[in-house]
């Protein structure tokens, strides 16, 4: 008698057990299925809160969405706004309109001290530069790579900001020494190239996207597991991934030290080398064809129900003219606006602009992007050669050093609204006095 129970009770667990494993798995299935690309699943979509109110919203929507393209997928309402799959389809997301509350009485904060700075030098540089076409030559002077000056410049503000009591920290090592670093331990090439396949594939069907591209595919394992010596479409293949993988890390840093602002900082190229100039990007600018993609929908919603934006025009418009201040370099440009622009103008006189760029778009809460100055530019590339400034026993430019106080500049000048939002964001964190 005892014994037939005790089996009736095994047999139920071993059912009970058989379901759950049977739950999980099918769990695990939808979970895979509902992945949208590029690491966005339910949970980013179920995770969106606003931080606006609907005429915020469309402020926001006019800079991110210039060309009208996210609109047939809104459904806008009193309350809130949805995000749809497809026009008028199911709903990936629904907000309720709500501004983000400051701290009442917070204490109004105008210094760095204790904020959080995330330093980002735009590329590697290095051995890096060549294939990443940023080594510029003018005549027969050695090279400038923007990913040397982009470390110089990240180094010498880490000092001046440490120096201001900031946190910073810095999203890159310096550059590499060699043509291939150490992948590090999250990068997989599987990964990256099926998250590639699936971007480029929401745009362009599978037999013209492998007629434009099979040598890539096909030569990327050997040149990921023996790096050849020179350039060659699998090297430039192997660079498109890593490249890709990086932006993704260097956003998710800001994330996981729980940056206060991220600075990317580049130096720019002219279409015309008698041209120099610097500039200064926020988020939005995103092109009609871009937002073709899911992923980039969901970038462009986040950004336009987020309340950052007026405070990184306010932000930007100040480093800007540090920036043509310190480098004595103007942030208006003489140039034709390439057609069809690329980027969105906010500020056009004082060089700044919107547009879509991998880390603004990633990157959570304040980003900015700038951009120095024009290293084409025959007299900014004879300055940018200079070895006068010493960092960890090797020389860099004086321009280097100046665009550095400028960034730091114009993040004093406006460290107050910096307190400002994250007071709104991280009420738990005031600062201390
Ligand atoms: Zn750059």
């Amino acid at each position: 008698m005892v014994r037939r129970h005790v089996r009736v009770l095994v047999l139920l667990l071993l059912a009970a057990f058989g379901a759950w494993l049977v739950l999980v798995q099918r769990s695990q299935k939808q979970q895979r299925q509902r992945e949208y690309g590029e690491g966005l699943t339910d949970q980013d979509y179920a995770g969106l809160r606003a931080a606006t109110t609907l005429d915020g919203f469309r402020d926001n929507l006019a800079l991110i969405d210039p060309h009208g393209a996210l609109h047939p997928y809104l459904r806008l309402h009193d309350d809130g706004a949805e995000l749809q799959e497809a026009p008028g389809g199911e709903a990936l997301a629904a907000v309720s309109w709500s501004l983000a509350s400051p701290v009442n009485g917070a204490p109004r904060v105008e210094q760095l001290r204790d904020l959080r700075v995330l330093i980002d030098p735009g590329h590697f540089g290095g051995q890096w530069s060549e294939i990443e076409k940023r080594h510029i030559v003018v005549g027969e002077r050695p090279p400038v790579r923007e990913g040397n000056l982009t470390w110089a410049t990240a180094r010498l503000m880490e000092e001046e900001l440490r120096a201001s009591g900031a946190k910073p920290v810095v999203s890159r090592p310096p550059p590499p020494q060699s043509p291939f670093p150490e992948p590090p331990p999250r990068f997989s090439d599987d990964q990256e190239l099926l998250a590639w396949l699936r971007a480029h594939l929401a745009r362009q069907p599978l037999t013209s996207w492998l007629s434009d591209n099979p040598v890539q595919l096909r030569l990327l394992h050997d040149a990921y597991r023996e790096p050849p010596e020179e350039e060659t479409p699998a090297v430039r293949a192997f660079f498109t991934l890593f490249n890709r993988f990086d932006l993704r890390r260097r956003s998710q840093l800001a994330e996981e030290i729980g940056a206060d602002i991220t600075l990317s900082i580049h130096y720019n190229v002219a279409r015309d080398p008698e041209v120099n100039k610097v500039l200064a990007f926020v988020p939005g600018g995103v092109l009609a064809e871009e937002m073709e993609s899911g992923p980039e929908r969901y970038w462009a919603f986040k950004r336009a129900i987020g309340d950052e934006l007026p405070t990184l025009i306010e932000l930007a418009g100040a480093i800007s003219s540090a920036m043509q201040e310190e480098l004595g370099v103007s942030g208006k440009s003489n140039e034709p606006i390439r057609r069809p622009p690329r980027k969105t103008p906010v500020d056009e006189d004082n060089g700044v602009f919107a547009r879509n760029l991998a880390v603004l778009k990633r990157t959570p809460g304040l980003v900015l992007l700038l951009e120095g100055p024009c290293m084409n530019n025959p007299e900014e590339h004879q300055r940018l050669l200079d070895d006068s400034v010493q960092i960890d026993g090797e020389g860099h430019p004086e321009r280097a050093r100046q665009y550095a106080r400028a960034a730091v500049r114009g993040l004093k000048e406006k460290a107050a609204l910096i307190w400002d939002y994250r007071a709104r964001h991280r009420p738990e964190s005031q600062p201390t006095e």
